[in-house]
């Protein structure tokens, strides 16, 4: 997907979340892939961390970009862009990059 493509050249490596020794060990990658299908099939009861939320941003950007509701489709990610600060800006950047792309 050519989005992805330009978001990696815009933001390289230089540009990723820090990720603290304890939160990024392969052992707690099945549980984050857990929490993420859990959320994909709309169930409520779950927080997503900035990382997940960061991980899934481009595809509700561009889900946001096509007119889908992305409040209903993704709502733990639009929750969390509601909640912090800091994802929010990463939305609104990507959010800038897919309107002068489409
Ligand atoms: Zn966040």
């Amino acid at each position: 997907m050519k989005f992805k493509q330009i978001f990696q050249r815009l933001f390289g490596s230089n540009k990723q979340k820090p990720v603290s020794p304890q939160n990024g060990t392969q052992a707690d990658k099945s549980e984050k892939m857990q929490k993420m299908l859990m959320m994909l099939s709309n169930t409520k009861d779950v927080e997503l961390t900035c990382d997940e939320v960061f991980a899934l941003l481009d595809q509700f950007v561009e889900l946001a970009a096509q007119g889908e509701d992305v409040a209903q489709l993704m709502p733990l990610v639009k929750h969390h862009l509601d909640m912090c600060e800091d994802c929010r800006d990463e939305y609104k950047v990507l959010e800038s990059i897919v309107q002068n792309v489409a």
